[in-house]
């Protein structure tokens, strides 16, 4: 498509970013078919090329209305049209830089306002998070229905291994992960302690950013960035040789600094290095020597790949595989591709939609009947486990469950 960024953005990296996409699409429409938000609508303007097509009206100088600002809010960011579009529009930059500058130019009204920012402080105080949600489970039976749904169960955390092995990777704590999750994190640390590697949480790098940046704080989210790279360079400089983030939305996020920081020359070099360092479990384990491990029981299992695994990491299929190698059976999962509607803080602000997409996707994971279904990120364990079927895990536990007592 041809495209000329005009205002603000014109002549900048930025722009160049999003004009890049623009031109990229040829505006062939068949990113539609695998759009969720497209499929529950029917509607064009709720489907990436009716998205693409409006924010090149605003980067182009056209005065976005509310209309727009409500089509980019309901878009999950879940970026299966990225995966489905045979040109190879970069979707999330284009997105990235649309929504800030609509955002910027469509004024919410107070209450949305204050909801946004309320989210967003409650996510960053993990304390505050916590404490809620000890309240929610101790009165859960008389909460409304749809509060229930929001509150995780309370799993075991259990011990974190000394630290005493010779290897070191950094992983990432995690804002609301730390306090509804924690034992995401000790059990990836018991795991990789048996493969012989140290993982250190840096406690002034906790949120990823990502919770600011959807909430309409860039900045805020920039600056969040900026404070990790600072938290984590000692160690890096010191020898660690990885970040470890078991949570594929924040990974996601963290992946994508160097476009974050585009325009912050002091800090790209660093986001550019951590960006290359940066793990998933997965692509540690499968290379590790896991051989003796198995389970004897061969237990039924489904595995929920998050989005930002399959559209965002592109590590489809990596964690089934490893686990079937452990022993475990992955049973199929229909349109797997698709969201499960919990995309960060879209679950609270968008029910309906993220309800039924949750829905569906329950039934998918639950119509082989499996003993527990597995999955890669905290927001979409906090969103499907409270569902009837299967209990939700993180699937690391499934490795750790398998190594058995350390020797
Ligand atoms: S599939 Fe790709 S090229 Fe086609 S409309 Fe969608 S984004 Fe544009
Ligand atoms: S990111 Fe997901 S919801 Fe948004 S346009 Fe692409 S496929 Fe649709």
């Amino acid at each position: 498509m041809r495209t000329a960024i005009s205002g603000p953005l014109a002549d900048t990296e930025t722009g160049a970013v999003a004009a890049a996409a623009l031109r990229a699409c040829v505006h062939c429409g068949m990113c539609n078919a695998t759009c969720p938000t497209y499929q529950l609508a029917g509607d064009e303007l709720e489907g990436p090329r009716g998205r693409i097509y409006l924010m090149k009206q605003v980067l182009e100088g056209v005065k976005p209305t509310r209309l727009t600002l409500d089509h980019l809010d309901s878009c999950l960011s879940c970026r299966a049209c990225e995966t489905t579009c045979p040109s190879g529009v970069e979707y999330h930059k284009l997105l990235d830089v649309g929504r800030e500058a609509v955002a910027q130019a469509v004024p919410r009204p107070l209450g949305e306002r204050i909801m946004r920012e309320g989210l967003r402080r409650l996510t960053l105080s993990p304390g505050l998070f916590a404490a809620l949600l000890g309240l929610g489970r101790l009165f859960r039976p008389l909460l409304p229905k749809a509060l229930q749904g929001k509150i995780p169960p309370r799993v075991q955390v259990g011990q974190w291994p000394k630290a005493q092995s010779p290897r070191t990777m950094l992983v990432l704590k995690g804002c609301v992960q730390s306090a509804a999750a924690a034992h995401f994190n000790a059990s990836t640390a018991r795991v990789f302690d048996r493969l012989g590697i140290s993982l250190v949480e840096v406690p002034k790098a906790a949120c990823c950013g990502a919770v600011s940046f959807h909430l309409d704080a860039a900045e805020a989210a920039r600056s969040q960035a900026r404070a990790n790279l600072d938290a984590w360079a000692p160690l890096l400089d010191q020898g660690a040789e990885a970040l470890i983030v078991n949570s594929s939305g924040c990974a996601t996020f963290i992946k994508d600094y160097p476009d974050l920081l585009r325009d912050d020359p002091a800090y790209l070099p660093r986001a550019k290095q951590v960006a290359s360092l940066l793990r998933d479990p997965i692509e540690v384990l499968e290379r590790a020597d896991l051989t003796l491990a198995r389970s004897p029981s061969k237990p039924k299992i489904a595995v929920h790949e998050p989005c930002t695994l399959q559209h965002g990491l592109k590590l489809t299929g990596r964690i089934a595989s490893l686990l079937s190698r452990l022993g475990y059976e992955p049973q199929p999962v229909a349109d797997s591709h698709l969201c499960c509607g919990s995309a960060g803080a879209y679950s609270v602000l968008h029910p309906e939609t993220a309800n039924t997409l949750k829905a569906n996707k329950l039934e998918a994971l639950n119509a082989s009947n499996p003993a527990t279904v597995f999955t890669a990120n905290i927001g979409c364990w906090m969103h499907l486990s409270d569902g009837d079927g299967a209990p939700v895990r993180h699937w690391i536990e499934a490795v750790e469950a398998v190594l058995g007592d350390p020797p």
